[in-house]
């Protein structure tokens, strides 16, 4: 899948849109989620273009994957998340719900998240 350098998520990192940002590194950036959807609501991505989970794990190598997963860790420790537990999400496409075309992982917590899907 072709990478749109338009989406809202490549507009933050080249500074154009702004973002309440929690944590960034050379290749991680987090930031608040502007309609959260818990007390804490924090997305993670990488820097680098890819498109979806799918793009991100065909297209990259363990290394890059496993630094990544670690820092998403850490952040959600930074947050206070460790101890009362969070949810990741990590929406792929249409049937998954992705809305913006650039990986990123959901951190959720703060309280009870509730039911992993809603069932119907
Ligand atoms: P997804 O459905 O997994 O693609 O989630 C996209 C998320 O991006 C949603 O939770 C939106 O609320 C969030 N979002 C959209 N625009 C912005 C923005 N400008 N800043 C922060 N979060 C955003």
């Amino acid at each position: 899948m072709v990478y749109d350098s338009n989406n809202i998520f490549a507009r933050i990192l080249r500074g154009e849109l702004p973002a309440k940002k929690v944590y960034e590194d050379d290749a991680v950036l987090a930031f608040n989620d502007i309609a959260p959807k818990a007390p804490v609501h924090v997305l993670v991505i990488p820097k680098k273009p890819y498109v979806s989970m799918d793009d991100f794990a065909r297209e990259s190598g363990p290394e890059e994957v496993g630094v990544f997963f670690k820092t998403v860790g850490e952040i959600a420790r930074k947050l206070g998340l460790a101890d009362n537990g969070y949810r990741l999400i990590l929406n792929i496409g249409g049937h998954g719900g992705q809305e913006v075309p650039h990986i990123h992982v959901h951190i959720l917590g703060g309280r009870p998240i509730g039911p992993m899907v809603v069932e119907r």
